[in-house]
């Protein structure tokens, strides 16, 4: 019997076990305290009512013998498909039906695009990260060991700092697949169209493919391009991954796309078709009634409810934002996206920020250190709590640090 020892390799995921941990004990010493979680990373909000609508709809269709739906077709029922073509024609971008591939999550997506590529390619991915890319490529071998520095050997670092605005640099060197993620989980920054620009240019001269996550597309607000497709060049060089998620609420619910374009070909063979055959293979599609509940949030009506829950919680992320740089923090994100980065007190390390705010302040945040060693120094806020107990999460800061 042979494992995938690759799997020994994983890093525990101490971080929010560790958080919870120190929560807890924190609560168990001050039974009275009022604590504050700003270190979500999920939704709070209930579906928008069209989606519960479509939704009861769908059920009801189940239970006839003329509208009853079994296994949905292969990459997604064509009225969900229509409806994402028209939802990206809104901003301009043209995408053949052929082209979209519906799915349960951006997380399976981004962690199973790799399935796909071979074993020996060169990865780039940024730190700080979303966890998934990083962890998904020491599974299938691409990440070589990791280092003291908690790095891994054979992964390429687009190290996203302060001085270049936590916005990935195109690197001197090749790599064969990059991971961006804009805007980006856990920085909260949006890349511009000449940063996407380089990156397509990049990866066109380099016959690299983008994997391009754009979980949170719908938190864009200062006109940042919405879809890598927005770029020129990049239908031969990239793929886009959504969700339903953290527009709409689906987290729960579970429905996410991905786009690969006809013209994205390597060694003469069709990305889309390796995607399609993957997918085929070892995936049976998402539910009728979540494909429809999928649909209505993409409607006139949908779309004006999921817009006042985007609002309400951007609402948060700027109260945040603003409540923090008055209280002296510097701070990114919060503008296109949920997420408020911030960086700790000078020389402060990011898991003391975590004890002090729940310490003197029974607030609690994500240290970014958790997201890789570039985190080292930052904090992690989110929006996505309630306009009460974030505004008076803000006065708490304000009370201590300003
Ligand atoms: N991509 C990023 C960057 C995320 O932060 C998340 C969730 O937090 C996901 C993907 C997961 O999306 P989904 O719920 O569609 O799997």
């Amino acid at each position: 019997m042979q494992l995938n020892d690759n799997f020994q390799k994983l890093q525990k995921n101490y971080l929010f076990a560790n958080i919870g941990q120190r929560v807890r004990a924190y609560q168990a010493a001050h039974p009275e305290a009022d604590i504050i979680r700003l270190g979500i990373g999920d939704v709070t909000r209930p579906l928008p009512a069209a989606a519960i609508e479509a939704m009861h709809r769908a059920v009801e269709d189940m239970a006839g013998a003329d509208t009853f739906v079994g296994y949905p077709t292969d990459y997604g029922l064509h009225f969900l498909e229509d409806a994402i073509q028209a939802d990206y024609a809104r901003i301009g971008v043209d995408v053949d039906i052929s082209e979209i591939y519906i799915s349960d999550g951006a997380k399976s997506d981004t962690g199973n695009i790799g399935d796909i590529f071979g074993a020996d390619n060169a990865v780039a991915v940024c730190d700080p990260v979303y966890p998934v890319y990083v962890d998904t490529n020491v599974m299938a071998g691409r990440a070589g060991e990791i280092a003291a520095d908690g790095h891994w050997s054979k992964l390429l670092y687009l190290t996203c700092t302060a001085e270049n605005d936590f916005a990935p640099q195109v690197p001197d060197e090749h790599a064969d697949l990059v991971y961006l993620c804009s805007p980006n989980n856990p920085t909260g920054q949006a890349m511009s169209e000449a940063q996407l620009s380089d990156w397509v240019a990049y990866a066109n001269r380099e016959g690299a493919v983008l994997l391009y996550d754009a979980a949170y597309e719908a938190f864009i607000t200062d006109g940042s391009p919405r879809s890598i497709f927005l770029i020129p060049g990049a239908r031969t060089c990239a793929i886009e991954f959504r969700s339903f998620s953290k527009t709409a609420g689906f987290t729960g619910v579970r429905c996410a796309y991905t786009v690969v374009p006809k013209e994205l070909e390597r060694n003469g063979i069709n990305i889309g078709t390796l995607w399609g055959r993957r997918q085929a293979t070892k995936f049976n599609g998402v539910s009728y009634i979540t494909q429809k509940g999928a649909e209505a949030t993409l409607t006139e009506e949908g779309r004006v409810q999921v817009q006042e829950t985007l609002d309400y919680y951007q609402a948060n992320a700027k109260a945040i934002r603003a409540g923090l740089e008055s209280a002296g923090f510097k701070c990114w994100g919060g503008i296109n996206s949920p997420y408020v980065w911030l960086k700790a007190p000078e020389g402060m390390a990011s898991w003391d920020l975590f004890d002090l705010l729940l310490n003197e302040c029974q607030i609690v945040g994500t240290p970014g250190s958790g997201f890789g060693p570039a985190g080292e120094g930052y904090f992690r806020l989110t929006g996505f709590g309630t306009a009460e107990r974030t505004a008076e999460a803000v006065r708490r800061i304000q009370a201590r640090f300003a």
